[in-house]
Parts: structure tokens; sequence; C-alpha cells
């Protein structure tokens, strides 16, 4: 049997998550737009309200919502701002690793301080010559005793990697690449400033350099020479999240575009008369109801232990590259009032561009969809 709806809670769940990007978010994007400025205030209230964080297991004082819960909340915060969504999920892909790999008391110490109050951490693999190649890593992680591990490299466009408290590394150690958790306030950690990028100014992205940063052997995840599968699989937990996000932005596009088009008036008559804007609309709405339902399907594979490492690619590839052009189409629908800073739009098409290169670029997840059809899949 195939069930398309949302159950009760599900829907009660969506239906705070409007009202609280409504209220809460979307009121406050153009200004951390304009800013950059972290939304600790707003993360503050999304944790009061169980937005953040919220996919922690309950042993843990979590949450415990399902990928599925993760993807509703994902896509009502960032319709409203999607830096402001970004920087509340970023925790996910950081803690992935933690939920995949972590014993007890990793659990406990990184994972249920994060319930008791609002918290930061991030996810540190890429460098600057190991983005899409993971493999080219050249931070280290050296043995020096029994209990200790001493870290060297640098990590680059790390998210939220300004207001962490904790960071989960990818280091090369004697056995292959082997995931740490790091205390940001190790001695020898630096954090540089705040990258000035195209979109998404809302959430905070630095470099971190790791200069003989001692972290405790207890803190290894897993055991040496895992990092890669561990580091690997959490995209399958996150790639629905982001698309989850990248379809929240191109509904936004669609609704304002759609907005305009039924007041705005060209040649006596309404733009949405035209066919060559209507069906831009209407691409534009069946690519967001697309791009949804692959993306839900991909989070309840991973709800209910399914593979469901080519869905997530699916999923985040068609939202991201969608969103893009939703983004783009939509500025030229408004015509030069999309191309306006007085109105959300140009935001929205400078936020949709970086769901095309993150968690995995648009190419690199079609690598990962040919390599499941290789597989027979
Ligand atoms: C704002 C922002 C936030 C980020 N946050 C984080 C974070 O929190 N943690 C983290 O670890 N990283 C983060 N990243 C890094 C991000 O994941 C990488 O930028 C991304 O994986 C691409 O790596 P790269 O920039 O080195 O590009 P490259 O890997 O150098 O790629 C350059 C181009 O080549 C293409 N390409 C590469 N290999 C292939 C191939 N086999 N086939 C086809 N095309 C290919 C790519 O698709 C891309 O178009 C972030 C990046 C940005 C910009």
């Amino acid at each position: 049997m195939i069930d398309f709806s949302l159950t009760e809670a599900q829907l009660d769940l969506q239906k705070r998550a409007r009202q609280f990007a409504k209220d809460v978010v979307a009121p406050a994007a153009a200004e951390h737009d304009r800013t950059g400025e972290f939304p600790f205030e707003i993360a503050k209230q999304a944790w009061k309200e169980g937005f953040l964080n919220s996919h922690i297991p309950k042993e843990y004082g979590g949450h415990e919502r399902g990928s599925l819960e993760t993807c509703i909340i994902a896509e009502e915060i960032s319709a409203a701002c999607s830096g402001i969504g970004i920087a509340l999920d970023a925790n996910s892909l950081a803690q992935g690793p933690v939920l995949i790999a972590g014993n007890d008391d990793q659990k406990r110490r990184y994972l249920q301080t994060m319930t008791e109050k609002p918290m930061f951490a991030s996810y540190a693999v890429t460098e600057p010559d190991a983005g899409s190649d993971v493999s080219r890593l050249s931070t280290t992680a050296k043995k020096i005793d029994d209990d200790t591990y001493v870290i060297n490299g640098l990590k680059w466009w790390i998210t939220g990697g300004g207001v962490a408290s904790w960071y989960f590394v990818l280091a090369r150690t004697e056995n292959g690449p082997s995931g740490f958790i790091v205390d940001a306030d190790s001695p020898g950690i630096i954090r540089g400033p705040k990258e000035d990028n195209l979109g998404q100014h809302a959430s905070n992205t630095v470099r971190v350099a790791f200069e003989d940063v001692h972290v405790p052997a207890k803190n290894l995840l897993w055991k040496e020479g895992d990092g890669f599968k561990i580091a690997m699989k959490t995209f399958d937990y996150s790639r629905p999240l982001v698309a989850a996000a990248a379809v929240g932005v191109a509904r936004a596009a669609l609704q304002h575009a759609t907005a305009y088009a039924r007041r705005r008036k060209c040649f006596n008559k309404k733009i949405i008369k035209y066919q060559g804007v209507s069906f831009k609309l209407v691409d534009m709405a069946m690519h967001v109801e697309t791009a949804r339902l692959i993306t839900w399907k991909s989070a309840w594979l991973y709800d209910n232990g399914l593979p469901n490492t080519k869905e997530s690619a699916m999923a985040k590839a068609y939202a991201a590259d969608y969103c893009m052009k939703a983004t783009v189409d939509a500025v030229q629908i408004m015509g030069g009032y999309g191309y306006s800073m007085e109105v959300p739009m140009e935001k929205l098409m400078r936020d949709a561009k970086i769901f095309q290169i993150y968690e995995g670029t648009s190419e690199i997840q079609r690598t990962i969809i040919v390599a499941s059809l290789m597989r027979g899949r």
C-alpha cells in the first residue's frame, strides 16, 4: 500500500514550523542577510520549540524526530530564510557521525549536552585540496600514546565553524582516515573569520586550523580507518534535509513569482495570462512537487532502515538544480523588480546556488547515482 498523507502529528509539526517560520524567521531574514549575523536568538527560540537538534534520540534527551519530520521542519524554515535554516541544520551533519558510530559515552558527552541548551557543532571534512575528492585529505592525527592523538591540518568551508562547541574531524591516521570528535576550545584550534559568501549570509562559514591539537583517544569514533565510511554514511541522513531546504526556497520563489504575475499588468493583461510566463510557473510547480516527493521518499527509506544512498543523492541533486532554476525564472518573471534588493527574490536566487555545491556538488550526486546504476540497482 502507498500512502502519501502525513500523520496527524506530522501535520501538526508542519503547521507549527510554518507558523514559527512566518512569525520568527521571515521578519529577521533581510536583516541577517544584510549583516551576516549568526541567528543566536532565533536558534534559542527554535530550540524551545523543539526544532533545533530535534533528531537526537530520547535516550539522550532529544525529541527523536525521524528524517521525514526534520525535512518537514527544514522546508518550512528555509522557505522563510535558508541562511537561517542552514545555520540551524548544519548541526545535523556534525551529529550524524556520532549518531552512527558513537558509543554511549560519546553520545552522552556530545549529543545529550546539545539537548540541554542551544548549542552548535560542525562537520569538518573539506580541505583546500580535498573537496569532492575527500581521499586527498592531508590533515593528520598521530597517536602519541595510548590516550592521545595530535591533529594537524587545515579544514576549509566549515559551516557553523565559528560558533561550534565541537567538531567532527576527518583525519589521516596510521590505518587510514579516521573520525574524531574535537572540542572547539582545545588549545591549537584557530578559527578564521567568517567567509564573505554569495548567499545564505546568516550561516557562519569559516576555516579551522588544527595546530598540534591534543585529542583524547576516547574521542575516536569507532576505530581507526573507519572515518571515511562514517563521514559518507552521514550524507544518507543529511542530504534529504538539504534537499528539503532547497524545496523550501524553490517553493518560496514560486509563491512570490505567482503573486507578482497575478497582479502585474503588461499590454492590458495580467502577465500570468501569457504562456511565456505561466508555463514557467507551471514548470516550477511541477519541479517543487517532484523534488518534495523524492526528498520525502529518501527520508522515509532512511527512517525505515532501508538503503537510501541513491535516492538521497537524487533528492539532493534534483532539488538543488531545480531550486536554482526556479529562483532564476522567478527573478525573470518579476522583471526589474525581481532584480531589486527591495524584494526578497534576488536573495532567494543568491541563497539557492550553494545547494548545488555543498554536501557534494550536483555532479558528485550524479556520480553516486551512476555508481548505483552500474551495480544494477
Ligand atoms: C558555503 C559552504 C559551506 C560548506 N560547508 C561545509 C561543511 O560544513 N563541512 C565540510 O566539510 N565542507 C563544507 N563545504 C565544502 C563543500 O562540501 C565543497 O565545497 C564541495 O564538496 C566541493 O568541493 P570543492 O569546493 O573543493 O570543489 P572541487 O571538488 O574542486 O570541484 C570543482 C568542480 O569540479 C567538479 N567535479 C569534481 N569532481 C568531479 C567528478 N568526478 N565528476 C564531475 N565533476 C566533478 C565539481 O562538481 C565542481 O563543479 C562547504 C562549502 C561551501 C561553499
